[in-house]
């Protein structure tokens, strides 16, 4: 049986060399053969020249460079289409999904789980931006999409049988740690504790995270445009209503008065149209970007040859 390691980099030359030690004594203890999968996501520092040196070293280890940066959900997508193993393990490079956790999460998939989920039991050293972020992310896919994924992470054992059908999954904007859920399968999970990073700091801005967020709930849920309906319901209620009592008043003799809740009632419905046009808009957008069919991501160099028809190994 063969084991698959997948690891993304994004400007770590200097975590490169230190991952790699770590990893490869961990990885020979699991008695299997195994390869490593790394993948540069257009780094613009020395990363590319680390991952080549290694693989020049080791021939189990195969270096994927994109053309440019197209993030690390497609750097996952790269791996998993290029791993042979199988069963693939996905990890950081930073070393904050602790690779002491691989040989258990193997034993774990011999015993007959296809999917073994790390779950962080605290979520390490992060930015007050980030927590935020984090909480308000996980709490609305939650509600919109059903699954729960507070501190899920994306430490994961697959098995092949899984990969398979990952690969058939047609959308161009992935969400690993959701797509890995719906995907179902038989699955277990382990916690873990999020490692601090030895290299550098995170290399997640703000934006791309909420970019992230925005993705992976328009992608798994349709609730908030139908969200836009209840919200039009609602006010068309309450326009009644305060069309009812209006009139009441009128024949009453009372006339209505009041210019600020005509200009509130504007306000109101002004920013709430606004709203409902703008989520409207992010749907048309995913279609779009998914309707143009472009790849996931672009392969600029490989550290394996190109395969030949009469190649031999
Ligand atoms: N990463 C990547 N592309 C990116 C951003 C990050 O491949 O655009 C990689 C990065 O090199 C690291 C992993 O994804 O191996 C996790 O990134 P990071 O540690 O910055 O994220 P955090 O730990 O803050 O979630
Ligand atoms: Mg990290």
């Amino acid at each position: 049986m063969k084991i698959s390691l997948l690891i993304p980099f994004y400007n770590e030359e200097q975590q490169i060399p230190l991952t790699l030690a770590t990893v490869m004594p961990i990885l020979e203890s699991t008695g299997h053969e195994f390869e490593l999968v790394l993948v540069d996501d257009g780094s613009r520092d020395l990363t590319w020249q680390a991952i080549s040196l290694a693989s020049q070293e080791d021939r189990r280890i195969h270096g994927i460079r994109f053309s440019r940066n197209f993030g690390k959900e497609a750097a996952i997508c790269a791996a998993l289409d290029a791993a042979t193993g199988d069963a693939v393990v996905l990890m950081d490079g930073d070393l904050q999904h602790p690779p002491q956790h691989i040989p258990d999460m193997v034993r774990l998939w011999e015993s007959g789980f296809e999917v073994v989920e790390g779950v962080k039991v605290t979520r390490g050293k992060e930015s007050l931006g980030s927590r935020l972020n984090a909480q308000v992310f996980y709490g609305l896919f939650r509600w919109f999409s059903g699954y729960d994924l507070r501190n899920a992470s994306d430490f994961k054992l697959l098995d092949r049988r899984v990969v398979q059908e990952w690969r058939r999954l047609g959308e161009h904007d992935t969400f690993f740690r959701g797509l890995s859920a719906w995907l179902g399968f038989k699955r277990t999970t382990f916690p873990f504790e999020v490692a601090a990073r030895q290299v550098g700091g995170s290399r997640w801005s703000i934006f791309k995270l909420m970019g992230l967020s925005i993705n992976a709930i328009t992608s798994f849920s349709v609730m908030p445009l139908q969200f836009i309906s209840v919200l039009g319901a609602l006010m068309l209620t309450g326009s009644v209503l305060l069309a009812i009592q209006t009139l009441v008043n009128w024949f009453s003799g009372h006339a209505a008065s009041g210019f600020t809740t005509v200009i509130l009632l504007q306000l109101l419905i002004g920013g709430s149209l606004m709203l409902s046009l703008g989520l409207i808009g992010i749907y048309i957008a995913r279609i779009f970007t998914e309707v143009k069919g472009r790849p996931r991501y672009i392969v600029g160099a490989t550290t394996d040859p190109a395969p030949t028809p009469d190649a031999h190994d």
